[in-house]
């Protein structure tokens, strides 16, 4: 059997296990820093630490939990990397470094269990869940992508995979990004997007303080039920009635809205009227985000005109808006493209 994966242990947590075998807890706070602030995963370079410690380290522990298979370079500056877990099954993780900020989207699941129609990842199914180890090394194996220069600024939870349906592995994982001694990332600077797994998300909140998205893409239901599956476990009215009671949500901590304009199914000037109606008194921000064809769909993003209309619509409507230009298409790394395609064959 393999060695446990320390990385993914939040600094309180690497404590503990360090206390259980005897070693003191300003110890678990040296590495902590060596592996996630420096990124030193080898004991051998530990060199604050005591040799017994290291070689201890070296025996009861593994650092890595994700083999690199293949990096894309998008001529737009964003990276996709494939990266391979210890039993085989791949995931992807995206960096998209802009002037101010270097935003890491990193993956929960292994394809994903919702079925989202607009969605290439939906389309291969679910294979298993991500633990806080194979979460935490897309941010490590990302992070030394980057030129010494730059580093990872957000995180973003919106790679493949529906993050509430991992909650454990996912708390864990946020935990370690925040804590002080691990990646000291500001919690406004850490995003979970959910499709609205209504249970789950006071839940979230209340452990981590995180940014909450949303993938609306259609303000009602019938349209709803075909992109996202999941609204007719949990429709619309029971999803914005959660958003409107959470305790955090506030003008400064806003829902942030997901919205994938489609071509001829949710981008009439009728849809826009109904996003405004819907999100009404709700504190929250929408992020528009026009349709990535890809192999899998048959559908389209709308011409420039209609865009623009469906924009007009909804400022008029009094709802906070971003066009959110779409990065890395070329290397299939946009909202919706992720889908290994080694694993799909
Ligand atoms: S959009 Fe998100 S929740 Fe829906 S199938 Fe794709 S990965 Fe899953």
């Amino acid at each position: 059997m393999s060695a446990p994966a320390l990385i993914g242990l939040s600094p309180d947590h690497l404590r503990r296990r360090f206390k259980e075998v005897g070693v003191p807890g300003y110890r678990a706070d040296q590495v902590a820093e060596w592996v996630y602030q420096r990124g030193v995963l080898e004991p051998e370079a530990m060199t604050n630490l005591p040799q017994e410690l290291r070689g201890q380290l070296l025996a009861d522990w593994s650092f890595r939990a994700l083999e690199p298979v293949r990096v894309a370079h998008s001529t737009d500056g964003t990276v996709k990397a494939v990266l391979r877990a210890s039993d085989g099954v791949l995931v992807e993780a995206v960096l998209i470094p802009e002037e101010e900020r270097t935003t890491l989207c990193v993956s929960t699941q292994v394809g994903c269990p919702l079925a989202c129609s607009f969605c290439a990842t939906g389309a291969l199914g679910f294979t298993r869940n991500l633990d806080a180890a194979e979460i935490i090394d897309q941010v490590l194996r990302m992070r030394e992508l980057l030129p010494a220069d730059r580093t990872i600024t957000n995180v973003v939870f919106m790679g493949m995979g529906e993050p509430l349906l991992n909650l454990p592995n996912l708390i864990a994982a946020v935990e370690t990004l925040l804590h002080p001694k691990a990646f000291a990332m500001a919690p406004r600077r850490v995003t979970v997007s959910t499709a609205g797994v209504v249970p789950k998300i006071g839940e979230l909140l209340e452990a981590v303080p995180v940014n909450l998205a949303v993938s609306l893409h259609a303000a009602t239901d019938a349209v709803r039920d075909v992109l996202v599956p999941l609204n007719r476990r949990f429709p619309l009215a029971e999803l914005m009635q959660t958003l409107r009671e959470l305790p955090r949500i506030s003008r400064r901590h806003p829902v942030f809205f997901e919205y994938t304009l489609i071509d001829g199914v949710n981008d009439s000037r009728e849809d826009a009227r109904e996003v405004g109606r819907l999100l009404r008194g709700l504190p929250s921000k929408l992020n528009l985000i026009p349709m990535n064809a890809h192999s899998d769909s048959g559908y389209q993003p709308p011409p420039p005109e209609r865009i623009d209309a469906f924009m007009g619509e909804l400022v008029r409507g009094g709802v906070t808006t971003t066009l959110r230009r779409s990065r890395g298409a070329d290397i299939d790394a946009a909202c919706g493209q992720l889908a290994v395609r080694e694993a799909a064959g």
